[in-house]
């Protein structure tokens, strides 16, 4: 069983407009896939990525709205043409 390990760079909330309170991530060797999670006002929010996505990412904010934790992108191939 792994533990949430705190992560240095925490990303900034969109609603509170400063960085969040905590952000760990949590590594599942068996599934190869990473789940972080962040802390601020009261909720937390969850997102799992696998550990190739990880390594494309770089989490600038959290409590995005609408969207979940869309940790940003640096891959352009993640928009995958979802807008109509
Ligand atoms: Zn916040």
């Amino acid at each position: 069983m792994s533990e949430p390990k705190p992560m240095q760079v925490r990303p900034m909330c969109a609603r509170c407009k400063r960085k969040v309170l905590a952000f760990t991530e949590d590594h599942d060797p068996f599934q190869e896939k990473v789940t972080f999670t962040a802390y601020c006002h009261g909720e937390r929010e969850v997102v799992t990525l696998t550990e190739r996505e990880v390594v494309n990412i770089t989490f600038v904010s959290a409590f995005n709205e609408p969207a979940q934790l869309p940790a940003l992108v640096s891959d352009p191939a993640n928009a995958d043409g979802g807008q109509p």
